[in-house]
């Protein structure tokens, strides 16, 4: 079964917005064993889009289209569908009826121009969107199918999980599709496509190789008659990617840098205290942005250069002989203690050119102390400085997993 993408909307093609949908999508339908042969980005103009339609349609088995199901006048994906299809619009009285009462619970009156968030073509079918008043539609016939979704990525994504992926998995059902991503840190790209090159050969199952803000995801994509065969087809390279780079392997399919150090610190019951000096905050709110992180992360302290690290550490403003290491080791103990946590972090502020402690740009120390002990890292990352910030993040996260799990310590970093 093939599939085409057709994302709707003026902004992508200006610049405005970045098409993240159709990325998402494909990675949805490659994993459910359907073939992605065209992806296309069309403006708010009923003719083109009406074209680009009436094409997909004519060569592709699946048709999905973002954006353009909103109320006002540009957006024009139903109307072009109607077209292509050679069908009226018609006003369903449950949908209407579904839409005014979203908007009284809102204390809204519904405009007018929504009721066209309303209709169906006869051969179209509602899809459900919970996450917004745009519903999709779901039009199947004559051997092909078109999903039209909305554009807003949170009500893709859930339209996708909920409604779209489960009906074109039923549209396949000959094929059971197995994936297995294992997630790596500090190895490059190349190294690994180097280690693992003749894994790189095999059609079934597929491995593919891809560069994240986390690191290098290595996917492995098995397709077979049943769920278990494609499973058996899967676990050989597995074990063998493993064997090759289980050293560099952090985590696997859902795992985050997050999620990892918070399963550490909590399977154990401890909580976190941190000193940020380079990240200027970056670590504590990644942590915050999972909902349990409110419980592990004790406090946290951001050291913006002059002399605050000197409040941590206790050390005198008035004696210049007083220690003044840009220590990580000491800050990592200091905020421990002083907000009273079991584990302290700290990330050192060694970035500065003038600093003549500092190592070379893009450099920054990371301590952990954790019960008697502290273990030092450093990191360096070469690239741009936005991007360095969220590097060291990910790598302090990373570190705080590790160093819990497996009780390393004294040793460099593997990633550094
Ligand atoms: P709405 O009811 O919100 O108007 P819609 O289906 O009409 O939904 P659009 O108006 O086309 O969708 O887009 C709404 C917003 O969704 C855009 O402003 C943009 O932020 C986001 N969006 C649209 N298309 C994409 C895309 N392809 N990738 C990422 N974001 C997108």
């Amino acid at each position: 079964m093939n599939a085409e993408i057709i994302a709707v909307g003026t902004e992508l093609l200006m610049g405005e917005t970045v098409d993240t949908n159709s990325s998402y999508l494909a990675d949805e339908l490659a994993k459910i064993g359907v073939e992605l042969q065209w992806a296309t980005k069309v403006g708010d103009h009923p003719g083109r889009l009406e074209e680009a339609i009436e094409r997909a349609w004519r060569r592709s088995d699946i048709t999905i289209t973002t954006g353009g199901l909103g109320p006002t006048s540009d957006d024009l994906t139903r109307e072009s569908i109607a077209a292509v299809m050679g069908e009226e619009m018609e006003v369903q009285k449950d949908l209407l009826a579904h839409l005014t009462s979203q908007f009284e619970s809102r204390g809204v009156k519904m405009p007018a121009t929504n009721i066209k968030q309303a209709t169906l073509i006869p051969s179209a079918e509602v899809i459900p969107n919970p996450m917004g008043t745009a519903p999709g539609w779901w039009v199947e016939k004559d051997g092909h199918a078109i999903a039209a979704m909305p554009g807003p990525p949170r009500e893709i994504t859930h339209m996708w999980d909920n409604q779209v992926g489960p009906r074109l998995r039923s549209l396949n059902p000959e094929i059971a599709i197995v994936t297995r991503t294992l997630k790596t840190f500090g190895i490059t790209e190349g190294g690994l496509d180097e280690m693992l090159s003749p894994l790189f050969q095999s059609e079934n199952p597929n491995l593919g190789i891809y560069s994240k803000q986390d690191g290098i995801h290595l996917r492995a994509i098995a397709s077979a008659s049943t769920e278990t065969e494609a499973q058996a087809l899967i676990e050989p390279m597995e074990r063998e990617i493993r064997r090759v780079a289980g050293h560099a392997i952090w985590g696997e399919d859902d795992d985050t840098p997050v999620s990892a150090a918070l399963d550490a610190l909590s399977g154990r019951d401890l909580t976190l205290a941190v000193a940020e000096g380079f990240t200027g905050g970056l670590l504590s709110s990644t942590l915050l942005e999972s909902s349990s992180a409110s419980s592990i992360l004790a406090g946290s302290i951001v050291i913006t250069g002059g002399d605050s690290d000197r409040l941590i550490l206790d050390t005198s403003l008035d004696n210049p002989d007083s220690p003044r290491p840009y220590d990580a080791s000491n800050l990592a103990l200091a905020v421990r203690d002083k907000i009273g946590a079991d584990v302290g972090l700290a990330m050192t502020p060694l970035v500065s050119e003038e600093t003549e402690d500092s190592g070379p740009v893009g450099t920054t120390h990371i301590a952990i102390a954790s019960g008697g002990e502290v273990f030092v890292r450093s990191g360096h990352y070469p690239t741009r400085r936005l991007r360095i910030r969220a590097r060291a993040v990910t790598h302090a996260l990373l570190e705080l997993a590790k160093c819990l799990e497996t009780g390393a310590g004294g040793h460099e970093s593997r990633w550094g």
